[in-house]
């Protein structure tokens, strides 16, 4: 763990933050980002790019079998499998991969950097994505752990009154990543199981890039968590970076993405709609910000030895 480790002379330029060392960062989404940030970490600091660390803190929270939102043991569906999501983007380049509604694969993060770097395409859904995975050599595995499955049937989705909406289960949250490496460069990895209990074939914003996830070097990284469906009608993680483009500090450029959020939630009659933003820039700065009642919690590690655990400010919605 990052935590042991000695520190060479080397590190303490990194821990110091001298002019010869570019500042390192990595941020991830809720309490189990500390996970994630503690695994990236050592990559930033070997002098790894920004997207190999970020897969690295997302695999090792898609490996944590108690984490019920992301990877093995996720959450499943409304007829009891885990369909997974996620997305990897690299702000150098803008390359970028996803996968969508993946069953029996566990590392999706490193399927979407493979589908980034092997493929033609950005997005791989359902069938074809873990035909992929097959073809890539990702080993097949069912991801239900017995904890999981004793929940699922505890929680069991009822079926809905006809003509009504199907009901969602209680639980959802995705690890999103965004790192900057020793270069000065962003990456940033979305991985979840999603909502709970969704309409077999339901995507959410985590695979979709713009949605859940945008990395751009000159402007940007930006991630999202909470109810997909909202975080993609308002553009999400592209509107945040573009707030940051257009001179916002990634504080400002989350909290602007929560008032749109606030107000299409508003014009619809879903308000507050459960929604949370993260971003960091090139220069280190890190902003995140969440609907009310969201309690959105975030994991911040800049280079030093210590894991920062923040609570985001919750943006109420401003009357018109
Ligand atoms: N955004 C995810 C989804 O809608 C869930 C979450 O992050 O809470 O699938």
């Amino acid at each position: 763990m990052a935590d042991m480790m000695t520190r060479s002379p080397i590190d303490e330029r990194i821990f110091t933050g001298s002019a010869a060392m570019p500042q390192i960062a990595a941020v991830a989404t809720w309490t189990f980002g500390q996970i994630a940030v503690r695994a990236a970490l050592p990559l930033l600091r070997q002098g790894q790019s920004a997207l190999d660390a970020a897969l690295a803190g997302a695999q090792a929270v898609e490996d944590d079998p108690t984490v019920q939102s992301v990877g093995y043991g996720g959450i499943a569906n409304a007829i009891g499998a885990v369909s997974l999501d996620a997305c990897v983007m690299e702000g150098r380049t803008l390359n970028c991969g996803g996968v969508a509604g993946v069953e029996n694969i566990r590392h999706v993060a490193a399927l979407a950097r493979r589908v980034m770097e092997r493929t033609p395409h950005v997005l791989l859904v359902g069938e074809g994505a873990r035909l992929f995975a097959v073809q890539q050599g990702f080993p097949l595995e069912t991801l239900h752990t017995p904890e999981a499955v004793a929940q699922w049937y505890k929680e069991r989705p009822k079926a809905a009154p006809p003509g009504q909406p199907p009901r969602l289960g209680p639980g959802h949250d995705t690890v999103t990543v965004l790192t900057l490496d020793q270069k000065g460069s962003l990456g940033g990895v979305c991985t979840t199981s999603g909502l709970a209990h969704k309409l077999p074939g339901r995507v959410g914003d985590s695979p979709l890039i713009g949605a859940g996830l945008y990395v751009d070097d000159t402007a940007g990284a930006a991630g999202a968590t909470g109810v997909g469906e909202e975080i993609i009608r308002s553009g999400g993680s592209f509107f945040v970076v573009e707030q940051m483009r257009a001179g916002r500090s990634p504080q400002e450029a989350c909290e602007a993405a929560i008032h749109r959020v606030n107000a299409v939630a508003i014009r619809r009659g879903v308000h507050p709609a459960r929604v949370a933003f993260l971003a960091l820039d090139v220069k280190g700065r890190i902003g995140a910000a969440c609907t009310t009642n969201t309690n959105f919690r975030y994991a911040v590690n800049k280079g030093d030895q210590t894991v920062e655990l923040r609570t985001a400010p919750e943006i109420a919605a401003t009357p018109r």
